[in-house]
């Protein structure tokens, strides 16, 4: 069985629909399915709508968070409790082309873990994005060597990906890098992106900026090592400023040199500064995943509110035959 999951925040301009696409494409492909919408504490009524398709249909199961905790979080939670023997993340904004989805299954029946599906070309993006997220990616890939350029989350992972996911105890976590950090026999297929369905996309700068900031401190210390060149560069100037400063003083010059010792401390402050601060993005960091604060609250799935139903209905039925008997 294939589980598709699908992050959905604000959505309600595209549950129905798609729900409708991807199901039609899954029976057309005669494959077995379940549709899991994970409903990231959307302030609109996605979760109505989630709730009332998977009443009508069974192949369709939903996760409510109890806020917004972004969509990794939604991800992660669908990876955790989907049941298929493979999973595919997408979009619901069908900005990831549903068609594909077969294409992945062949690939996978094939004996290939892991179906990345890669952007052939950004899609339509504005400068200021793609000059964010060109730095983004070639931050992470000279520092980390994942290659991140055109990859998107859309992704079929076998079972064995899924658990090996599941089994990560890290709390601040980037599915998109670590899909392809748990390794596995992995191919690429390209898809072209197309424009948003409907409603508006759910990221800002500030929400981009930190998504971006916590990547490349989960995956490199290169921050720290910055610190550690710039460190080596300052110490030579000031070898060289300190010799300098001696040789005046011996040549009774001394008074110029307070430019000297003033500039020298300015900057050894201000490269301490720096250092103090990016260790302590770091230390908070640790902070961070010390807490082991769940990554994300499920305060509904409509799975166990089927299961208390039918619960519910066989303890009548038990309720009523222990009557009859008595
Ligand atoms: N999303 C989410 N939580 C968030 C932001 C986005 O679950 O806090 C979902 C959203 O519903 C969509 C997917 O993540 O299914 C991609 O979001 P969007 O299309 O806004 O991003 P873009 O395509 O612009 O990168
Ligand atoms: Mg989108």
């Amino acid at each position: 069985m294939l589980s598709v999951i699908v992050p959905a925040y604000n959505e309600r301009e595209n549950i129905e629909n798609t729900a409708a696409v991807l199901s039609d494409i899954l029976r057309k492909n005669g494959t077995e399915f379940e549709l899991m919408f994970v409903d990231d504490g959307s302030s609109d009524n996605t979760w109505e709508l989630i709730e009332k398709l998977s009443e009508r249909d069974s192949s369709i199961r939903g996760l409510h968070f109890s806020r917004n905790f972004g969509k990794e979080g939604a991800i992660f939670a669908g990876l955790r409790r989907c049941v298929g023997d493979c999973a595919v993340v997408i979009d619901c904004d069908l900005q990831h082309p549903p068609e594909l989805i077969p294409e992945m299954l062949r690939l996978h029946e094939q004996g290939y873990e892991v179906v990345e599906a890669i952007k052939s070309s950004r899609g339509k993006e504005s400068l200021m994005y793609r000059l964010f997220a060109k730095t983004f990616y070639r931050i992470m890939k000279s520092s980390s060597d994942v290659d991140l350029d055109r990859a998107s989350d859309f992704k079929l992972m076998d079972r064995k990906v899924i658990d090996a996911l599941n089994d990560l105890p890290e709390r601040i976590t980037f599915f998109r890098a670590l899909s392809s950090w748990v390794g596995f026999k992995t191919v690429k297929v390209e898809f072209e992106v197309a424009p948003r369905n409907a409603g508006t996309t759910k990221w800002n700068f500030r929400k981009l900026l930190k998504f971006a900031l916590n990547n490349i401190t989960s995956f490199t210390n290169f921050p720290m090592q910055i610190v550690t060149i710039l460190g080596t560069l300052f110490l030579l100037f000031a070898l060289v400023m300190g010799i300098q400063s001696l040789v005046k003083y011996f040549g009774g010059q001394a008074l110029e040199g307070f430019t000297t010792v003033n500039i020298l401390i300015l900057l050894s402050a201000a490269v301490i500064m720096r250092a103090l601060g990016i260790i302590g993005y770091y230390m908070s960091k640790i902070y961070e995943e010390i807490k082991f604060r769940p990554r994300y609250i499920i305060s509904e799935d409509t799975r166990d509110k089927k299961n208390k139903e039918t619960k519910d209905k066989d303890r009548k039925e038990q309720d009523s035959a222990n009557g009859k008997n008595s």
